[in-house]
């Protein structure tokens, strides 16, 4: 026992296990030699041991002790028969009696141990199933749900929702999704931080939990764009009501890190049975529902229909007529005059770009740059539009027009996808035109995004000589501190401020304080859109450099604007 004690102390315990199960069968094996042999009690002694063996060997050396007893046995049987054993020494009733009590002393204790032993493995097992339980819920949670709203995500938004339209089925009732879209999440982002467009989030998630029943579904698709279900409408008209509640809660401003954001959303609705029967149908559909929201101007909501199918299919037909009509030549350029508003002396033109379609007629950008800009076209197209521009410049140049500019529209899609300075580059070295008679206009959401990278374009493009202006100067975005930032020429004031000049004090006040913001940063402002000599005059009083309007001229064919030229000249 001692050695065994020993080992077992030293973490050896199958060693310690071996030793005493051994040297028990040889010490009973001894016993039974020298008494009764194999009619001795102790006999009963083995089935013991080999339950402790069970449980506490390997099985390699549950078998050799095994075969060890078996050996015992023989010996004790052939020893008996051929008269090898001499102890023959009849055991007494007491001998018995004391024996049968230690065995099953012996034989309670490790039957004792071994049950508790298993209950204490079956607790421990317990605790184990239920630890790894509460992990697999835990990880079917996050599997399940967005981690920074908590809301279910698109997943189990589908599943639930799917749940809801078999549900629907049965009941004959309906259910509606709703794609929510924030229209000014990038801004956010941009202007207040990521951590800021975080709580942002977090916000707007609580806002649509809050403007919809316990029993609806909210869910995070992702990005900016959030799923609501609504479930069990008996009738189509609670759609519209809750959609308004939604715009309207937004609509509330935010407080981020103490300041306050305004917000809107577009959504788009696809109701169940009616415009689709699985979640995938019916995601797609108020999918295409939403885009038709945004393009009615935002902050709005639009129920699918064919009639939106059939305009995207439109669209899809225009995109593809536009890539012809790049390739056909069917791209014209008009010149807009940009003048003096003191004196009236013609300074440059603003070039605008129109499609010449042999199906359609004359088509304004208005109708096809959105669409260009979406589909990623408007990166080819700007490139002719730059080309174009310059060697019209330089050939009215050769006629002796040296100090007018040409001013090209920039859009943001060109900015960050097209690679913008090489163009511009190259269009300059293939025309010869000097730089300083170009002007480039960029609207302010295209300054928004000022990356360190977009910084450093504008004003590489800027050292070559190029100006800058600002474009539709107003109806963007309200941090003005970008004007510090980039190295701007020139602000042009969007149309629809000076369009009310003459109707009402406030836009006289907005009007007058761009001329002076203008003024004091050392900026050209440009009036655009001055259609009568009232106008003109108020900007004129203002202290306002150029104007351009259709008081002045209309955009005009090259040929024409040529004319204009030589006439004034
Ligand atoms: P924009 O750059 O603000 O151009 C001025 C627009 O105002 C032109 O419309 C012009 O015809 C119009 N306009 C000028 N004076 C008056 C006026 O007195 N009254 C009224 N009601 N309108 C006036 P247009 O040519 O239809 O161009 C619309 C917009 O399309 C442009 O706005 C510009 O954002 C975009 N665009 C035009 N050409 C290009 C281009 O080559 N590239 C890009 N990216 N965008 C372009
Ligand atoms: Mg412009
Ligand atoms: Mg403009």
């Amino acid at each position: 026992m001692l050695p065994a004690q020993w080992l077992n102390h030293r973490g050896h315990h199958e060693t310690a296990a071996v030793l005493v199960l051994s040297t028990g069968t040889l010490s009973l094996f001894s016993i039974m030699w020298f008494s009764d042999g194999l009619r001795d009690s102790s006999l009963l002694g083995y089935p013991v041991i080999l339950i402790g063996a069970g449980q506490l060997l390997r099985p390699r050396h549950f078998w050799m002790l095994l075969t060890l007893m078996l050996t015992c046995v023989l010996l004790l049987g052939l020893g008996t028969l051929n008269g090898w054993r001499t102890g023959l020494t009849p055991g007494t009733e007491l001998d018995r009696l004391t024996d049968s009590l230690s065995i099953l002393l012996v034989n309670g204790f490790l039957i004792w141990f071994l049950t508790y032993d298993m209950q204490n493995a079956l607790v421990r097992l317990r605790a184990q199933i239920a630890r790894f339980h509460a992990s697999e819920k835990n990880l079917t949670y996050l599997a399940q749900h967005d981690g920074l709203t908590r809301l279910p995500n698109r997943v189990l938004g589908n599943a639930l929702l799917t749940d809801a339209m078999r549900q629907a089925a049965v009941n004959g009732t309906h259910v509606a999704l709703l794609f929510v879209d924030l229209d000014n999440f990038k801004d956010v982002n941009d202007s207040a931080g990521h951590s800021a467009g975080d709580d942002f989030l977090i916000q707007v998630a609580q806002r649509l939990r809050e403007s919809v029943r316990q029993s609806d579904v909210v869910c995070r698709q992702g990005g900016d764009e959030f799923l609501i279900g609504l479930t069990e409408l008996s009738s189509e008209s609670d759609i519209g009501l809750v959609s308004e509640q939604v715009l309207q809660r937004m609509q509330a401003p935010f407080r981020l890190r103490g300041q306050e954001v305004l917000a809107s959303c577009s959504i788009g609705v696809a109701i169940y049975p009616a415009h689709g029967t699985s979640f995938d149908e019916l995601l797609r559909h108020a999918d295409l529902a939403m885009y038709q929201a945004k393009e009615a101007g935002r902050n709005t909501y639009r129920v699918f229909s064919e009639d939106i199918r059939s305009s995207i299919t439109e669209n899809l037909h225009l995109i593809s007529s536009l890539r012809q009509a790049l390739l056909q030549e069917e791209f014209v350029l008009h010149y807009q005059p940009v003048l003096d508003i003191r004196t009236g002396k013609l300074l440059g033109a603003e070039a605008l770009v129109r499609w010449q379609s042999p199906k359609l007629g004359m088509v304004a950008p208005g109708l096809f740059i959105a669409l260009a800009e979406k589909s990623g076209l408007i990166v080819d197209i700007g490139e002719w539009v730059l080309n174009e521009a310059c060697r019209q410049m330089q050939a009215w140049r050769a006629m002796g027009a040296s100090t007018l500019f040409v001013s090209v529209n920039l859009s943001p899609i060109q900015m960050s996808r097209g690679n913008v300075e090489t163009v511009i580059a190259t269009a300059l070295r293939t025309t010869g035109l000097d730089p300083a008679q170009l002007e480039l206009e960029v609207t302010e959401s295209t300054l928004v995004a000022d990356t360190e990278k977009f910084i450093a374009t504008l004003a590489r493009i800027q050292a070559t000589g190029i100006r800058l202006a600002i474009d539709d100067f107003g109806t963007g975005y309200s941090n003005l501190s970008y004007l510090q930032r980039f190295p701007v020429h020139k602000l042009k004031i969007d149309q629809s401020f000076v369009r009310r000049l003459l109707q009402g004090e406030k836009d006289v006040a907005m009007v007058s304080a761009i001329i002076h913001l203008a003024k004091s940063l050392d900026l050209t402002v440009t009036a655009e859109g001055v259609e009568n000599e009232a106008t003109h005059k108020a900007l004129k009083g203002m202290g306002c450099d150029q104007g351009q309007g259709y008081l002045y001229a209309r955009p005009m064919p090259a040929s024409d604007f040529e004319a204009y030229w030589r006439q004034r000249a």
